[in-house]
């Protein structure tokens, strides 16, 4: 999953025929991928979902006597107990032709306790999904008039047993005239009408439903195996995407297999939601992801920059979470609780790579890749949180931290095992640089712990000794003694070794880095964290105050309104040139409706954030992003 808010700690059943070009996969083989004889049926009808409304029909094998069904609660990628089970609404059960009484466990409210009768081979259940039009991720908004990213844990209950042992054969209703894009295997369309191949619960559940009527699909490689980008989008010409974009998306593909050495998926396929109606997120699959860009992405170059990480990212995690996977978070069921701990791999050294295959590919120049750097490595650097919390508590923390408001973000820290992990991993990319005059590197790494044979789908737990004896094997070095000092120590720095040792340094100056501008755009918010220790909507809403800098120091605290500096009416503009004057301001402050005065003793005037080029050392961070494969 890629957090979604980066600025701050820092996303009709159909007679007539409908041409519904599948982009779905082919038919397997006979006999392939086919877990079990006799698989759960599962009946989606989504044509009601553009007024927000999913229903579903499942057909559940079943012996007589009690049985307990789960609706999905760990959702795999979310890293918490997050399944929407306050959408799930219209719950009838019934079996050889009779209505059964259920009833919810009264501690466990994703359980459901049925009696199966004398004679009965199977369970019928009929459910909704009230789609909602709040929430993260996938319990977010996921549908809108022109489209929808379907998750397929919304719409059933599980039986018991492992998520790998279940057989589930799936369809789906979309629509009239929308087209799909989707991982799973699809035997049959017809109308509306998408038959897919028999797959396994984890599997069906790992691989959501991109549909829209306005859908296109881009072959990213053709060679086995087959990489391919849907985008559905709100409107048609928010699809028009540039040749750079597409080439930059194919260069993806071949940094990565340079990279990792090894694909872990039979077929890859992006799926790029593009709406301002659903909330900038992304969640990785094993052999897709699901990118959520506002609208305007792929053709408003301000509103796209700072986005297209998010595609690296969730692709690098197809090995890194997916492949090998955390023993904490390769729970057998969407039940068993998951355990954050090794997040700070899982999701850090992915940020990390995402961030250099986007730099590797051209999704991003190295200009953007150093601003964007010096972005986190600043908003770390100004997080007095880390006095009270060590980075590892925010992995184990990670199921509330999802959840924790904005607000006092730099006392509380945020999901910080992302961006704290890009530094620390960007550090042991160098050190072992350094160590091997450049003949050896992270990548040595990564091929070694993530490559091996390239096939379908299969996940090897790992645990901490995992990564530091593959470390040692590449370079060795005390690196249990370098995690856990930087996982466990708090003080009131971030780690910025890997920067200087890269040969840059983190300094600040009156100027805002064209990335910074286009994430203050992006999420209309106007960047003081670095002279007045202040965070604020462009509508002059308080976001976050650092404890110790002078809002804070003024008694400014988050939920509070700007409403005027030095005497003229709030404006981003009216604030920057009032702290661009390098004296004392004076803030005339709503306050859940009293209007109070503060005065900010700052002389600095503006401060943002820049990395400076140091040539005391040689420059391995350009080492890091540079490419390894020609341009096609
Ligand atoms: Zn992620």
């Amino acid at each position: 999953m890629k957090r979604m808010l980066v600025i701050v700690v820092a996303l009709v059943s159909m007679l007539v025929p409908a041409a519904v070009p599948a982009t779905g996969r082919p038919p397997a083989p006979a006999g392939a991928a086919n877990p079990s004889a006799a698989p759960l049926e599962l009946a989606v009808d989504a044509t009601q979902a553009p007024r927000k409304l999913i229903q579903a029909r499942e057909t559940i094998p079943a012996r007589p006597g009690p049985l307990t069904l789960h609706y999905p609660k760990w959702i795999p990628g979310e890293h918490g107990p997050t399944g929407p089970i306050v959408n799930l609404a219209g719950l009838e059960f019934t079996a050889a032709g009779r209505t059964l009484p259920w009833r919810r466990d009264p501690v466990d409210m994703y359980a459901f306790h049925l009696d199966v009768p004398d004679g009965a081979r199977r369970v019928e259940v009929a459910l909704e999904y009230l789609a909602p039009s709040d929430g993260k991720f996938s319990a977010g908004p996921s549908t809108t008039d022109h489209l929808m990213v379907l998750s397929w844990h919304w719409v059933l209950l599980a039986p018991p047993g492992a998520n790998d042992d279940i057989a589930v054969q799936a369809s789906l209703r979309l629509p009239t005239g929308w087209k799909f894009g989707t991982a799973l295997t699809v035997t049959r369309t017809s109308g509306g009408l998408i038959d897919f191949a028999p797959a396994s619960l984890a599997t069906l559940v790992d691989s959501p439903v991109l549909a829209g009527d306005h859908l296109r699909t881009i072959a990213l490689s053709t060679a086995e195996p087959a990489v391919e980008l849907a985008i559905a989008g709100d409107s048609e010409p928010a699809l028009a995407a540039s040749p750079q974009f597409i080439a930059a998306m194919r260069k993806v593909v071949d940094e990565a297999g340079a990279l990792f050495g090894a694909r872990h998926y039979a077929h890859y396929t992006f799926l790029l939601t593009l709406s301002d109606r659903l909330p900038f997120s992304g969640l990785e699959h094993h052999q897709s992801s699901d990118n959520r860009f506002g609208e305007r992405a792929l053709i408003d170059d301000a509103v796209g920059r700072g986005a297209l990480d998010v595609l690296t990212h969730e692709y690098v995690h197809s090995w890194n979470g997916k492949y090998r996977r955390p023993a904490g978070l390769a729970t057998p069921d969407f039940q068993t609780p998951m355990q954050g701990d090794l997040l700070w791999v899982y999701e850090g050294l992915t940020q990390y790579y995402g961030k250099v295959l986007a730099a590797r590919s051209g999704l991003w120049t190295a200009e953007q890749y150093r601003d964007n750097l010096a972005q986190i490595a600043a908003s770390l650097d100004h997080v007095p949180g880390r006095s009270w919390r060590p980075l590892a508590d925010t992995a184990v923390a990670a199921q509330l931290q999802y959840r924790a408001p904005s607000e006092w973000g730099a006392e509380r820290r945020g999901t910080d095992f992302y961006n704290e992990g890009w530094l620390m991993w960007l550090e042991a990319d160098v050190l072992i640089r350094q160590a091997t005059s450049g003949r050896r590197s992270l990548d040595d790494f990564c091929r070694r712990f993530f490559g091996g044979e390239s096939g379908p789908p299969t996940v090897k737990p790992y645990r901490f000794d995992d990564v530091v004896a593959a470390l040692d094997e590449v370079a060795p070095h005390d690196w249990r003694g370098f995690f856990r000092q930087r996982l466990e120590s708090t003080g009131t720095h971030a780690p910025l070794g890997g920067i200087e040792r890269g040969g840059w340094r983190l300094a600040y100056d009156g100027e805002r880095s064209p990335a910074l501008k286009d994430r203050e755009a992006a999420f209309k918010r106007i960047e003081m964290g670095y002279s007045l220790g202040l965070r604020l909507g462009t509508d002059g809403r308080i976001v976050d105050v650092i404890p110790g800098m002078p809002a804070a120091e003024a008694g400014l605290g988050p939920g509070m309104t700007v409403v005027a500096v030095d005497g003229r009416a709030f404006t981003p503009d009216v604030l920057r040139q009032a702290v661009s004057a390098a004296r004392p301001l004076h803030l005339l402050v709503d306050n859940d409706g009293t209007i109070i005065g503060a005065t900010l003793d700052h002389h600095g005037g503006e401060l943002y954030p820049h990395l400076v080029r140091d040539q005391a050392e040689p420059d391995r961070l350009s080492d890091t992003i540079a490419p390894r494969t020609a341009n096609r």
